[in-house]
């Protein structure tokens, strides 16, 4: 078979960044964006463009991350497109004026509504794990919002980076919206730059550089973070379906997932047959082994696969599923391990790879006690149990979104808010939440001439007849 040649990353150079944000805010200030037929006509070509290069998507999703067609096809290429098609027909209704509820009779006369006003020019700064969506989603929300905007993605996955380089110059106006490729010195220049919106998904560390910086110039922020999510099985719950549920969780993406669940508290009970059932899936899944299966992906560098190994070396705990690796090949089977302590390293620190820490607890009240003083403000949580045991958690806990029965399914759903809380982020999008994140609500009345004789209690001098009205 032909190999599929790629665009080649190339790092903008810094001495252009500063023109390209100027160009971008002068498109603005000509208000280029604001008739709803242009981005309509935007989000139209970006679905066409995103099908027409499907093969060069898949092709650098496969050589960065070693991802699955059928996953890149899945949370990629038809994520993306489907949010444009959603997007596109659902703009009128979402730009409408909106009627503000409980206003007093008497100032409905002054037709009070509120506007959907784009907030400016935007930068949005993306992840590695997920290229395209997580570049290409807050894109689909700034362009229905009438925003323009500059996309950095991840230079960590520099074939997709460059992909989507060639994907959004070929269907977008290039006036309105542009990537800047790079590493820290590029994004630092850009958040130099005046911004009127910044949407960053990463860490939670450098989503604290974007905080303060943003800070200096009082630009509003949406911040997607880390996750260090807590999955609790009680001894109630079904373990086969929650050990394959949660295994999933850990295997897409090689569980270079932010939502995907960091450690699993379950019931000393439970632990002899979870970790059978975690066995019998991990075979059905691969079963000539995750290494040889071309559905199973692979750690995007060495410096994330050092990190990993290193994870691996210091936990104090006991490997009961998988462990094998190969630097060689960035390979990390899946691997479940039984930790004895929440100071575990494994329990501690975000893994973001396909690493299953389960601590054993007594009981559901100790595991939402360790939950919660592991991280109080999770992005997700996960609860496997009794229907009163799964909300018994709900109401005890709190994080991002939650899913009841499964790992992360609540990420999943394109027309559901997705965000943190806390410090695993704030601010939401997908479906109408992209949208108005990009949106100034604008409340706006109109007073008639004609009413000014009812108005005349307003004005100075304000003497004891108009007091006493
Ligand atoms: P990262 O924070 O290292 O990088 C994200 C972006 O920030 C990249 O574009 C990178 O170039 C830029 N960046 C890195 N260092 C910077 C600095 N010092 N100054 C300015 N910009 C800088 O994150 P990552 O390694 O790409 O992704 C992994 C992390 O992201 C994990 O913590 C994961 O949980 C989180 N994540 C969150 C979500 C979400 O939706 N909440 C989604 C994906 C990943």
């Amino acid at each position: 078979m032909a190999t599929i040649e790629l665009p080649s990353f190339k790092h903008t150079p810094l001495d252009d960044i500063a023109s390209t944000t100027s160009q971008l805010r002068a498109s603005f200030l000509s208000h280029k964006t604001r008739p709803l037929e242009f981005r309509i006509q935007q989000l139209r070509k970006l679905y066409w463009a995103l099908k027409d290069n499907e093969a060069l998507i898949s092709e650098a999703c496969k050589r960065d991350l070693g991802k699955p067609s059928f996953e890149t096809y899945l949370v990629e290429i038809s994520w993306c497109m489907n949010d444009c098609v959603f997007m596109a027909n659902n703009l009128k209704r979402f730009a409408k004026d909106e009627k503000p509820q409980d206003i007093p009779m008497t100032n409905m006369l002054m037709g009070p509504r509120i506007r959907k006003d784009p907030l400016g020019t935007a930068l949005i700064i993306g992840a590695y794990n997920f290229p395209f969506q997580l570049s290409v989603g807050p894109l689909i929300g700034a362009i229905a919002a009438g925003c323009t905007a500059v996309v950095k993605p991840s230079e960590s996955a520099p074939y997709a980076a460059a992909v989507l380089e060639k994907v959004l110059a070929e269907s977008l106006d290039p006036s309105c919206y542009t990537v800047i490729q790079g590493a820290i010195p590029e994004t630092t220049a850009l958040l130099d730059q005046k911004w009127d919106k910044i949407f960053y998904t990463g860490s939670e560390h450098v989503g604290k550089i974007i905080a303060k910086k943003a800070a200096e110039t009082l630009t509003p922020i949406t911040l997607e973070l880390g996750g260090r999510n807590p999955a609790i099985i009680t001894k109630h719950a079904d373990p086969k379906l929650a050990a394959k549920r949660l295994l999933w969780a850990k295997t897409l993406n090689a569980g270079q997932v932010c939502v995907s669940q960091n450690c699993t508290f379950i019931d000393r009970e439970m632990v002899p047959a979870f970790i059978r059932e975690m066995q019998n899936a991990l075979n059905e899944f691969y079963p000539n082994g995750a290494r040889a299966s071309p559905d199973y992906g692979r750690i995007v560098n060495e410096r994330q696969f050092a990190r990993l190994k290193k994870m691996l070396d210091s936990t104090n705990g006991r490997i009961v599923v998988g462990g094998t690796m190969d630097e060689s090949d960035l390979f990390i089977e899946p691997t479940v391990v039984q930790v004895d302590s929440i100071s575990d390293p494994l329990v501690a620190d975000e893994s973001f790879g396909p690493i299953l820490p389960i601590l054993p607890v007594t009981d559901l009240d100790e595991a939402i006690r360790i939950a919660n003083s592991v991280h109080d403000t999770p992005l997700g949580t996960y609860a496997f149990g009794t229907k009163a045991e799964m909300e018994k958690i709900l109401n005890q806990t709190r994080s991002g979104g939650a899913s009841l029965n499964d790992g992360f399914f609540h990420a999943s759903i394109p027309t559901m808010p997705f965000g943190g809380v806390g410090t695993s982020g704030q601010g939401a999008y997908r479906g109408k939440a992209s949208f108005d994140v990009f949106t100034h609500r604008r409340s706006v009345t109109t007073t008639p001439s004609w009413i000014e004789g009812l108005l005349d209690v307003r004005y100075p001098p304000y003497s004891l007849k108009k007091q006493k009205k």
